[in-house]
């Protein structure tokens, strides 16, 4: 096999292997089963939330999330420019809009002022995402939503374990969301979870994950719901890596400082930002360029493929997708084209750090158009 260093690739260990296979030979494979129960019930307490409720991924956690806050077709919830297109999904699948905005050019999550000149009489929600892991300012968000009676859902799919003024990701609005795709900071294989601390929104979301059984009379149903249920397999999986997430925390933040001492001294490079009330989860390292173009960025990134190294463009504005209406977000779309995100993962060793990012600096250099 040739050389290569992917963007992401999970950590599996023996722990991994033993819950997963201790889950297939019970033959509890299916949505009922032990694990399910403790996975929930740790991720809970790892965000500092009263309930959690798993869910088969992230969009449908999401799905969940919104119709658990009672949002209905025609309502407007709003949803940061630049972020993974299943935080407007969610919001279109149940026929609400998604109204884009602007984010901050800093931490890359929702801009507070854009989020107030957003506000309508229909706006309902307000989804905040904690971008590559770095936290959105909750407290303005939260000033607003309350001043404007909306809910806050955090979308904290790429933030586990990142928190704002030493509060986890996840407990910081009426609920949390959060993935464990292969690629994310913990992972199930597929999976999601809700957390909050409202006890309604816990019930409302645990009966829609499950065709919306009545609680008490099996079998029988009073609105459409969903199969979004997490399998055992799956909690089983997900149970191992939370109980590895912090330390998988403390080496994202050791290898982001290998990337900043590679990289750092480029006064046109910027690394991923930590504000003072932020502890960054580090999901992905962010390299931005002053200068650079969506053309010059492909270029860039076929020269790093080229010497075995993985990288991955910034998200679209989501407004520039054909399904969604244009937007006025000049900072998602002034960012967006000059960033790339570089191998993120905890296997990673210093070794290859240092040399991804002479392979940056090397292609960088080799390109006279920047
Ligand atoms: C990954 C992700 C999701 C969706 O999670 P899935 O488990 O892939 O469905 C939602 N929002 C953001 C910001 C994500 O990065």
């Amino acid at each position: 096999m040739t050389f290569f260093i992917p963007i992401s690739q999970p950590s599996i260990g023996e722990k991994e292997i033993s819950y997963v296979t201790d889950a297939v030979r019970s033959g509890w494979v299916s949505s009922i089963g032990p694990y399910i129960e403790d996975f929930e019930r740790r991720f809970a307490e790892f965000c500092g939330s009263q309930y959690a409720v798993s869910a088969s991924n992230g969009t449908c956690a999401l799905h969940l999330a919104l119709l658990a806050v009672g949002i209905k077709a025609g309502d407007e919830v709003i949803v940061p420019d630049l972020t993974f297109i299943a935080t407007a999904n969610a919001v279109a699948y149940i026929g609400a809009l998604p109204i884009l905005a602007d984010i901050d050019p800093a931490t890359l999550c929702l801009s507070p002022a854009a989020v107030e000149r957003a506000i309508t009489p229909r706006t309902r929600a307000i989804i905040p995402v904690h971008l590559y892991g770095h936290p959105a300012d909750m407290d303005a968000r939260n000033a607003i939503a309350s001043q404007h009676k909306l809910a806050v859902i955090e979308d904290a799919a790429e933030a586990h374990g990142a928190e704002y003024k030493g509060q986890k990701a996840g407990s910081l609005g009426r609920c949390g969301v959060f993935s464990f795709y292969g690629n994310k900071i913990i992972t199930s294989g597929e999976g999601g979870m809700i957390t909050t601390g409202d006890e309604t929104l816990y019930r409302t979301a645990k009966r829609l994950r499950d065709h919306a059984m009545s609680p008490t009379k099996r079998y029988w149903h009073e609105e459409v719901g969903y199969n979004y249920r997490m399998t055992n397999l799956q909690a089983a999986l997900g149970l191992a890596q939370l109980e590895r997430a912090d330390e998988f925390i403390a080496r994202r933040s050791e290898i982001m400082n290998w990337y900043r001492s590679g990289l750092g001294h480029r006064a046109d490079f910027r690394l991923n930002h930590e504000a003072p009330w932020a502890k960054n989860a580090y999901w992905m390292v962010c390299l931005e360029i002053d200068g650079m173009t969506a053309r010059s960025r492909q270029k860039l990134m076929e020269k790093l493929r080229d010497c075995g190294v993985d990288s991955r463009p910034y998200f679209y504005p989501v407004s520039d997708m054909p399904m969604y209406p244009d937007a006025d977000t000049p900072v998602a779309h002034r960012i967006s084209p000059a960033g790339i995100n570089l191998p993120s993962f905890v296997d990673l060793t210093r070794d290859d750090v240092n040399f991804i990012c002479r392979q940056v600096e090397k292609s960088f250099e080799g390109q006279s158009d920047l």
